[in-house]
């Protein structure tokens, strides 16, 4: 064995146990007895590494599906007045307008750290490609890509943040993106005059270029006005079902519950993924309310109920459309389940699959800790996954096909004597 992790909790699971890992994949799970490791090893000369799981809950890692790495960490460059959307669109766009590939490089390392730190082990980040960005962007995150391979698998979908009808050089250069290494491509249709016309422009690109689409859509709470059905008659159009995701979709929290589903049965008859970013979408929405403020956030476990596949995310980091973060699924996974007012250890449960295998089956990955599969593992200081929710549990080490990638330490009470 190379990696032997003693001591700990799995879902599914009575009892404590022993996971063992060669050659990167997970190659036994079995009970935890008294048996020293350290002795049998050095009898066998064998020499793997221990690491004592002390009885903490070991999960196979969080994936954020919705991540901008590329405008990360800008709110020293941002003037924030109003607090709103387009406010946030305008403050970023004139700062990304003086990116280089420098800066967004250096920014990118910053939160994927940050994340390898808090227990992801992969992220589909968007990367904007217009007239602005040109590809400095896109070519920065490529290079981070590379940089963290061992630790993170990262998808980069070029994205058109800005507009795509009215814009054609951003056309162009997701088409260059498309060739030089993305692996997906995004729309706004919400930022584009001619959002219908935005949508079929990028179904046409991805499939050209045979890679999935993702949209940030339906970005208000005016229940009218739905691009839910345009991107539903595109998807069957093409044959796209199972290949589409759509982020915030905040208008769904604005509609009452027979509209709501009637959207429900579309999206899951399209197999499309939804993805709510509460950090951001309780930060942008009703600013136009003096009093109670509405949520502006999608409840994703009556969607997950309904049979759609749900994640949650943590869409940007310290600029204008979300002045906070630390790329901790687990705290957007906790802020979610408060917002959404759950108590129920079931409903809790399926907010840890929102952060975990839910948000890797849009990666196209699994995960799972099952004996052959890669040894990507992620030990949280709690009990088993509904705890480590409800108390927003700290990672405290990661593996990554069976190699340590991070640890935190416990911390410990000293007794001040
Ligand atoms: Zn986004």
């Amino acid at each position: 064995m190379d990696v032997i992790i003693t001591n700990a909790r799995l879902a599914n699971y009575q009892e404590k146990v022993t996971i063992k890992i060669k050659d990167g994949l997970i190659a036994a799970i079995e009970d935890s007895h008294t048996e020293s490791y350290e002795d049998k090893a050095s009898e066998n000369n064998a020499n793997p590494t221990i690491y004592d799981a002390k009885s903490n809950f070991v999960c196979a890692g969080f994936y954020e599906s919705h991540i901008h790495l590329d405008k990360a960490c800008i709110l020293d460059r941002c003037n924030i007045e109003t607090g709103d959307l387009d406010e946030a669109v305008s403050e970023t766009g004139q700062a990304k307008a003086e990116f280089s590939e420098d800066d967004v490089y250096e920014r990118a390392c910053k939160v994927i750290e940050m994340a390898i730190k808090k227990g992801t082990v992969g992220l589909r980040t968007f990367v904007e490609t217009d007239a602005k960005t040109q590809l400095r962007s896109f070519n920065a995150i490529k290079k981070a890509r590379e940089k963290y391979a061992f630790a993170m698998d990262i998808e980069i979908c070029a994205f058109a943040q800005d507009g795509l009808t009215m814009a054609p050089q951003t056309y162009a250069l997701l088409r260059q993106a498309l060739t030089q290494g993305a692996d997906l491509v995004g729309g706004c249709p919400y930022k584009d005059d001619h959002p219908d016309r935005h949508i079929e422009m990028i179904f046409d690109l991805a499939e050209q270029f045979d890679v999935n689409v993702d949209f940030h859509l339906d970005f208000d709470l005016d229940p009218k006005g739905s691009s839910i059905p345009k991107v539903v008659e595109e998807t069957l159009k093409r044959q796209y079902q199972g290949r589409v995701s759509i982020g915030h979709v905040t208008k769904l929290s604005a509609m009452n519950t027979l509209q709501r589903g009637a959207m429900a049965g579309l999206l899951k008859f399209a197999d499309i993924s939804l993805t709510v970013l509460p950090a951001t979408d309780i930060y942008l929405n009703g600013r136009d309310y003096e009093a109670l403020i509405p949520r502006g956030m999608v409840n994703a476990n009556e969607l997950a109920e309904l049979g759609i596949n749900t994640t949650i995310s943590s869409n940007n980091i310290l600029n204008a459309f979300t002045p906070y973060g630390d790329a901790s699924l687990i705290r957007m996974g906790n802020m979610y389940a408060n917002i959404a007012q759950l108590s129920k250890d079931k409903d809790i449960e399926a907010v840890f699959d929102m952060i975990g295998k839910n948000a890797a089956k849009i990666l196209s990955m699994q995960a799972e800790i099952a004996i052959g599969a890669p040894a990507t593992l992620v030990v949280l200081e709690a009990k088993d996954a509904v705890t480590a929710i409800r108390t927003n549990a700290q990672a405290l080490a990661g593996f990554k096909n069976g190699k340590q990638t991070f640890c935190n330490a416990s911390a410990v009470i000293l007794s001040g004597l």
